[in-house]
């Protein structure tokens, strides 16, 4: 089996005996840190995950596309081994609606894997990988979930508050919303304080 839509070359390690192991990583480990950085995303609440490798290098897959995750947090290790290239390029967080909107400058992130270290971010975060140019790179993945998270997202239709275009909207319609009422008092004279 495919290890997830986008890549061909991996493993699922659920099914092939590491999935107490992997949940138990999620449990001890990814949830802590999850409930102080990535609060906005389920937090301490994850309670199911998708683990599994992935090959990059000649006669595997060379490149990953821009992308999201099927996950609200995910663990992404460097196994190794030798290799050039593969750098992951992040492009701000998105909900569904605002996902094929640009990225700011500011939220244009690169980062370069070293064996033997791992990068947790949020699954909404877009990004991918460049591709591998030589040599053979293995990585493992988490993607960790929260079955309370996706309820309370079905039920929220407003701004999503992980969400970079979610959160400037809000932004700008607040301030229309103060410069109105601004307005709408100086024309009548009087302010109301309460
Ligand atoms: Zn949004």
């Amino acid at each position: 089996m495919r290890p997830n839509t986008m890549n061909k070359y991996g493993a699922v390690l659920d099914d092939i005996g590491m999935e107490s192991m992997l949940h138990k990583l999620m449990e001890d480990f990814i949830r802590h840190i999850s409930r102080v950085f990535f609060a906005d995303v389920g937090g301490y609440s994850h309670d199911s995950h998708h683990g599994f490798v992935v090959q990059y290098g000649l006669n595997r897959d060379v490149e990953l596309g821009f992308h999201v995750d099927d996950s609200e947090v995910t663990l992404n290790v460097c196994l190794g081994k030798q290799f050039s290239g593969g750098e992951l390029f992040f492009r701000g967080v998105r909900c569904d609606k605002h996902v094929h909107n640009e990225a700011l400058p500011e939220e244009i992130f690169e980062y370069s894997h070293v064996p033997g270290h791992a990068i947790i971010h949020r699954g909404r975060h877009r990004h991918g990988a460049r591709p591998t140019t030589a040599g053979s790179r293995v990585n493992l993945l988490l993607w960790c979930r929260s079955a309370v998270f996706r309820e309370l997202k079905k039920h929220n239709n407003g701004y999503a508050s992980w969400c970079g275009d979610c959160q400037r909207e809000k932004r700008e319609r607040l301030i229309q919303a103060v410069s109105e009422k601004r307005r709408r008092c100086l024309g009548r004279g009087w302010f109301m304080i309460r």
